[in-house]
């Protein structure tokens, strides 16, 4: 049995405005068994954060970790064995960033769930999607104007982030056929893209009826569906039709905002990636049709959350990044910094994520009876996000479900 005391500790975890006392944190077989301000065990192992914060593992509701290239298209076409390799590193750059679950919302498969238990790859806890599903034309159709191969040609690749379905026995097929391949939750395109070549922001993806049968299929599995949505008219469709998890959500109004706090909705704003994508896309490969739509979702993003926290919209932590702008996953936090109370930012990556998954009793808090789940960082974050961004230099402790992946010496 490990065991593993940790001393001289003030915990921030998102639900407080300020750093608690120095606490004492007892940790067993990957559980949180106690937090208390004086804790004795004789065969713990001690660790002495000296006076650092620990927090939860941190939770990113919004990533692509089969994301490999900037562009979408091309990644489909990659072999799965060299995205199955490069997505390993991806995950494990997550991880070393503090990020302890992660919830891939287009393209992860049951496999790689397989190889973390296995211990073949080091990453977050994956909670997955399976492929996202796209209307033919819609955000994950990467075919290209003139190009009529067959729909279905690559969705069952890793490499892929989504598949093409349309009509109400194939969205209920689709859906079912994730569910059967271990998906934990349902992703769906309901709105035009940037990523993708041949839908504007406008469109809106699949009839509210397809919408509602994959709303009923995702319900009748026990679980619930993310849709893409970045237009008022979208999101309130969403909204309407059952959709939980509001992805992007970049042009959102005060009405609909409203709407989507009264039916018990989660928004998952990603703005790092409108940022990286304008300043680095082009370079990356990312298509410069597509640099040229980012632009409009950008400069609104940062407007949305000022609306989302008006009406009390709970936000959880996403960043949605692609290729070689993974590493920039915890710039999210600065970014929502500069509109939001850095207790709330905290938050989005704590508590709220841990709601979004379903797992509100299990990860998301330094409380006893949780996951093991822990990172100490140097400082105190309610006072500066920044201490959570970069690749983890700030973090000279991260555990995960009792197991340290990362230690520095404390002194
Ligand atoms: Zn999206
Ligand atoms: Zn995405």
């Amino acid at each position: 049995m490990t065991s593993h005391l940790i001393i001289n500790a003030p915990i921030v975890d998102g639900a407080h405005s300020e750093r608690s006392a120095p606490m004492q944190v007892l940790v067993e077989n990957g559980i949180i068994i106690d937090v208390d301000k004086s804790i004795s065990s004789s065969k713990a192992e001690v660790i002495d954060a000296g006076g650092r914060t620990l927090m939860p593992g941190l939770i990113d509701c919004h990533v692509h970790v089969i994301a490999c290239l900037a562009d979408l298209g091309r990644n489909a076409m990659l072999p799965d064995s060299l995205v199955t390799a490069r997505a390993s590193r991806i995950m494990r750059g997550m991880l070393m960033r503090g990020f302890t679950t992660v919830r891939d919302v287009g393209g992860a498969d049951f496999g790689l769930k397989i190889a973390m238990d296995e211990g073949l790859i080091e990453g977050p806890r994956l909670v997955i999607s399976g492929k996202a599903l796209s209307q033919t034309g819609g955000h994950c159709d990467f075919r290209g104007r003139f190009d009529d191969s067959p729909a279905r040609s690559n969705g069952h690749r890793l490499g892929s982030l989504g598949r093409l379905c349309d009509g109400d026995a194939e969205v209920r097929r689709a859906v079912r056929e994730e569910i059967k391949a271990g998906a934990d939750f349902i992703k769906v395109m309901a709105n035009g893209g940037c990523a993708s070549p041949t839908d504007p922001i406008h469109f809106l993806g699949f009839s509210k009826s397809e919408l509602m049968a994959i709303v009923e299929e995702a319900a009748n599995a026990g679980t619930y569906v993310a849709a893409h949505v970045y237009t008022d008219a979208a999101i309130r469709r969403a909204v309407d039709c059952g959709i939980r998890s509001l992805e992007h959500c970049n042009l959102i109004g005060e009405e609909t905002a409203l709407r989507a706090v009264e039916a018990g909705c989660i928004a998952v704003p990603t703005l790092v990636t409108y940022d990286k994508l304008s300043s680095e896309g082009l370079q990356l490969g990312f298509p410069a049709d597509s640099v040229a739509k980012v632009e409009n979702v950008r400069i609104a993003g940062m407007e949305s959350l000022e609306i989302m926290r008006r009406v009390g919209l709970p936000m959880a932590y996403g960043s949605d990044l692609l290729g070689d702008m993974h590493k920039h996953q915890s710039d999210e936090f600065v970014i929502r910094g500069q509109v939001l109370p850095a207790q709330d930012v905290i938050a989005s990556a704590t508590s709220v994520g841990a709601r979004l998954l379903g797992a509100e009793s299990r990860i998301g808090s330094v409380s006893p009876g949780f996951e093991a789940d822990l990172i100490l960082v140097d400082g105190n974050p309610l006072d500066d996000l920044r201490l959570l961004s970069g690749q983890g230099q700030h973090m000279p402790l991260i555990m995960q479900q009792g197991r340290i992946v990362k230690h520095c010496a404390l002194n």
